[in-house]
C-alpha cells in the first residue's frame, strides 16, 4: 500500500504514518515496493511487508489427510504437499508427522525453523479458539484438550500458533483468496460425512462466545426423525449429509427401485458412497436424482432459516459431498428462495466453493498471516 492509503486506512495524519513507516523500514520489517497507481500527481511508492523476514506456514488437519504449505508475507504459496493421515492416531504422532513436513518444505527453500513466525491450522473439530484446543471432538477423541499450540512450539520457537475448525478455515481461504473477497457478510457451508458452516461477518471470521458459532448440522429439521452420533434426533448432518445420501442409494439398490444403482452397488464390493448416488443421477438415474433432490431440499430449508437470520450477500457450497453436482445445488437453490423473506434473498448468490479442495490450505496459511503479528502471551 501506499503512504496515504495506509494513513487513510489508519487514520494516522501523514507526520505520524511516516515516523511510522521509517520505523519500520529501518527495523527490516517493511520493504519498499513499486510504484503505485498515480491519484492525480506523481505515481506514490508502495510498501510491503519484508519478503526475507521468514515464512509462513498453513496447515489442513482432514479426517483422512494432511496438507501443507509454505508460504510467504503476501500469501503467495512456495511449496506445497500432501499426504494420507488418520486423525483417530494420537496428536503427538499425527503433529509431529507435521512438523517434519513442514521442516521439508523449509529445506526446499533453504530456510530455518526459526523463520516460520506463524502456523495456522485448520481441524476437522470444535475449537476452542482462544487456547486452540478442540472439545469434544467426535473424529478425534484423542485430541481432547491436547496443547496444540504449546506443541508445534517446540519445534518452530519464533512462531504464533493458531488452530481454528476446519469450515472456519475454509471459509477463511474464500474470504482472503476466493469468491468471498471483497464480501463482508457470507456463509461457507461444508458438506462431507458432516455438516457445517463458516461465518464471516463484516469481513471477519464469526466465532462466537467458545468458536462453536456455524456448527448447523445439528439443527433439528425433523423432530420424529432419526437419532444422531450427538444424542439428539433428527439433525441435518444425519439426514442430509453424505452417510445419509449413500444409505438411501443402498436402500433403492436393495429394493430394486433401481437397477443402476444396484449395479453400481455391485460393482463397489457391496459399499454404496454418496459419490455413486450422485454419478447416477447425473446420468439421469431417477431414484438417485430424487435422492439427491431430498438432501438438498432439506439442507436449503435449514440454509432458508439462516438467510432469515443474517441475510448474508453469498452461500458457498464445499466439501466432498458438494463434487455430487449441480443437482445438489439446485434443490438447495429452489428451497432456499421458496422459504427465505424476499428482502432477504434480493442479492443473494449460492454457488460452489470455487478453491474447492484447496480452500482449507489457503485459509489455513491466511489464519496464520492474521496472526504472525499478534503478541501472545
Ligand atoms: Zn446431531
Amino acid at each position: 500500500m501506499s503512504r496515504s492509503a495506509l494513513g487513510e486506512r489508519l487514520g494516522y495524519s501523514r507526520a505520524n504514518i511516516t515516523a511510522v513507516l521509517n520505523q519500520l523500514l529501518s527495523l527490516n520489517i517493511i520493504e519498499e515496493r513499486e510504484l503505485g497507481e498515480s491519484q492525480g500527481g506523481r505515481r506514490p511508492r508502495t510498501y510491503g511487508l519484508n519478503g526475507t523476514l521468514g515464512f509462513v506456514v498453513g496447515v489442513d488437519i482432514g479426517a483422512t489427510s494432511i496438507d501443507l504449505a509454505l508460504a510467504d508475507f503476501d500469501g503467495t504459496i512456495l511449496e506445497r504437499l500432501d499426504e494420507p493421515a488418520d486423525v483417530r492416531d494420537e496428536p503427538e504422532l499425527l503433529l509431529g508427522r507435521a512438523a517434519d513436513l513442514i521442516e521439508e518444505l523449509l529445506n526446499r527453500q533453504n530456510g530455518r525453523p526459526e523463520q516460520v513466525l506463524a502456523i495456522g491450522i485448520g481441524v476437522p473439530g470444535p475449537v476452542q479458539f482462544d487456547e486452540g484446543v478442540l472439545i469434544a471432538p467426535p473424529l478425534m477423541p484423542a485430541w481432547e484438550s491436547f496443547p496444540i499450540k504449546a506443541f508445534m512450539r517446540q519445534r518452530f520457537t519464533a512462531a504464533n500458533v493458531a488452530v481454528d475448525n476446519d469450515v472456519n478455515v475454509m471459509a477463511l481461504g474464500e474470504a482472503s483468496a476466493g469468491a468471498g473477497k471483497g464480501i463482508n457478510n457470507f456463509i461457507f457451508l461444508k458438506i462431507g460425512t458432516g455438516i457445517g458452516s463458516g461465518i464471516i461477518c463484516r469481513g471477519n471470521i464469526y466465532r462466537g462466545r467458545d468458536g462453536a458459532a456455524g456448527d448447523v448440522g445439528h439443527i433439528c429439521i425433523d423432530y420424529n426423525g432419526p437419532v444422531c452420533h450427538c444424542g439428539n434426533v433428527g439433525c441435518l448432518e444425519i439426514m442430509a449429509a453424505g452417510p445419509a445420501i449413500a444409505e438411501r442409494g443402498r436402500e433403492a439398490a436393495v429394493s430394486g427401485e433401481s437397477e443402476f444403482l444396484a449395479e453400481a452397488l455391485a460393482a463397489n464390493n457391496g459399499l454404496m458412497t454418496a459419490q455413486l448416488v450422485g454419478d447416477a443421477a447425473k446420468a439421469g438415474d431417477r431414484a438417485a436424482n430424487e435422492i439427491v433432490k431430498t438432501s438438498g431440499r432439506m439442507i436449503g430449508g435449514m440454509l432458508a432459516s439462516l438467510v432469515n437470520f443474517f441475510n448474508p450477500q453469498l452461500i458457498l457450497i464445499g466439501g466432498g459431498v458438494s463434487n455430487i453436482g449441480i443437482r445438489l445445488l439446485s434443490a438447495i437453490r429452489q428451497a432456499v428462495l421458496r422459504r427465505s423473506t424476499a428482502l432477504s434473498t434480493r442479492h443473494l448468490r449460492i454457488e460452489f466453493s470455487p478453491l474447492g479442495k484447496d480452500a482449507g490450505v489457503m485459509g489455513a496459511i491466511w489464519l496464520a498471516l492474521e496472526h504472525t503479528f499478534t503478541v501472545e502471551s
